[in-house]
């Protein structure tokens, strides 16, 4: 690539990765709100996962009254900043909107935005701690779910420690969503509304490492397991051992974390799988300054995991889709650089027991694509030594829980978020774990309470 090409692209980096999507004027919120009908019984609470009071917080928009709208939102969902910006409110929210029927549906999330980012520009803290009851919990994991039962067992009285292990909390918010849909400044400060409550946060400290599971279970009334997943698999083919073979959890990360690399620019990315983090993956490389991104995946569109809306934000991007194609092996130079991916094409099977058809191999339909970086986004692995050293029953590290209390195999330990999402349990998004996060501290009210009326 010209040098002088490379050094204008460069520049852009930092406008890069601002946030794509411009929030609603105050003239456009208040028309949007204007429409809403507050519809009594309104079918959009029901398809919120944390329930929002929906017309509610319209209606305050409408009103002008920002601060009880935010509260409205942050009251029920304690990630609903983030919830704006990255919940597909299509399938959600704005998919059971009335007004889909006659005109077009409300556009909830973007007013979910306008007041939560009133909220954030106005430093506002939006609730106060509960009188302590004398009771504390653990929480492992600083993510929306840990930080979700947080917020609700601090406004009931507990005294709350979180344990995270990175240098800051927020978890899949704050390292995990490229910053051009959701800047860490909104996960930042939702963390901020939960410390204000007086919940300690420990950063950098790992359970398992820094502190022992059995520490926290004996010195706690209750333990809360939040601790999402791990890192991304290996592919298990030929040559992924190179450099350039990225985790594509670790890639956005960087992105996040560190100051914008140029060593991406000019290069030819391949990002293996077709979830929302592949799809991150894939549009990160894109305003990395890539010059060709393919998204690689052995099934077809119709099985893929990534929102409609972020299917759509890659294809806007310029990323190309090869469906029904699978990586073979990596081809490296003499360097050991990488050279090409040889793919081989799929054809859908019978269906498995997940009820989605298997992908099978095409004889002799092997192709090379070349590629300077291979991007593995092929789901996650769990965090199994940490769930041993708890003592937990699972099913390959998906913790097992009573569906209904949250409790593990150990009575005080609960558990949320993508630790208990798998095997036909629990469910991926982050409005979800926001949502487990809230019930597990309701059961570990019960429970506490149940205990403490038995010993009057
Ligand atoms: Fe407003 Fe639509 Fe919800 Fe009715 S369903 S309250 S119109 S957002």
């Amino acid at each position: 690539m010209n040098l002088d090409l490379k050094s204008r692209i460069n520049n852009n980096l930092e406008r890069n990765f601002q946030e794509v999507e411009n929030g609603l004027s105050a003239q456009e919120a208040l028309e949007e709100a204007s429409r809403c009908l507050y519809c009594y019984d309104a079918p959009c609470i029901e398809a919120c996962p944390t329930g929002i009071d929906i017309p509610s917080f319209i209606k305050k928009i409408a009103s002008g009254n920002l601060k009880g709208s935010a509260r409205t939102i942050m009251m029920e969902n304690p990630v609903g900043a983030s919830c704006s910006r990255v919940c597909p409110t299509e399938e959600l929210c704005e998919g059971s909107c009335v007004l889909n029927h006659s005109t077009k549906p409300i556009m909830i999330g973007n007013l979910q935005r306008y007041a939560t980012d009133w909220a954030i520009k106005n430093e506002q803290a939006l609730f106060k701690a509960g009188q302590k009851n004398g009771k504390s919990v653990a929480i492992i994991g600083g993510g929306p779910a840990g930080l979700s039962a947080a917020r609700e067992l601090a406004l009931l009285g507990y005294k709350v420690t979180i344990f995270e292990a990175e240098k800051e909390a927020g978890g899949l918010n704050t390292y995990g969503i490229v910053s051009f849909r959701l800047p860490q400044s909104v996960s930042f400060w939702e963390v901020e509304q939960v410390q204000s409550l007086d919940v300690e946060i420990r950063t950098n400290t790992r359970v398992g490492v820094d502190i022992q599971p059995k520490d926290l279970v004996d010195n706690y009334d209750a333990v809360v397991l939040a601790i999402g997943m791990a890192t991304v698999p290996y592919l298990g083919i030929e040559g992924e051992e190179v450099e350039g073979v990225l985790d594509a959890i670790d890639f956005v990360k960087a992105t996040k974390s560190n100051p914008l690399s140029d060593q991406y620019i000019g290069k030819r990315v391949a990002v293996i799988g077709a979830g929302n983090t592949a799809i991150d993956a894939a549009t990160c490389s894109v305003r990395l300054g890539a010059e060709s991104v393919s998204i690689v995946y052995r099934r077809t569109a119709e099985e893929m995991t990534a929102y409609p809306f972020e299917f759509e934000f890659a294809k806007q991007e310029g990323v190309e889709f090869r469906w029904l194609t699978a990586p073979k092996r990596i081809l490296l130079d003499e360097k050991e650089n990488i050279k090409s991916l040889e793919c081989v094409k799929m054809d859908l099977g019978e269906a498995s027991e997940d009820g989605r058809r298997r992908p099978v191999v095409v004889d002799r339909s092997e192709f090379l694509l070349d590629v300077d970086i291979v991007i593995r986004a092929i789901g996650q692995s769990r965090y199994i030594n940490l769930i041993k050293q708890f003592g937990l029953n699972h099913k390959d590290g998906v913790v097992t829980i009573d569906q209904e209390t949250f409790q593990t195999s150990n009575e005080s330990v609960f558990a949320c978020g993508d630790v208990i999402f798998g095997k036909g349990q629990g469910e991926a998004m982050v409005v979800s774990a926001a949502q487990q996060g809230k019930l597990v501290a309701y059961q570990i009210h019960k429970k506490t309470s149940e205990l403490a009326s038995e010993t009057v």
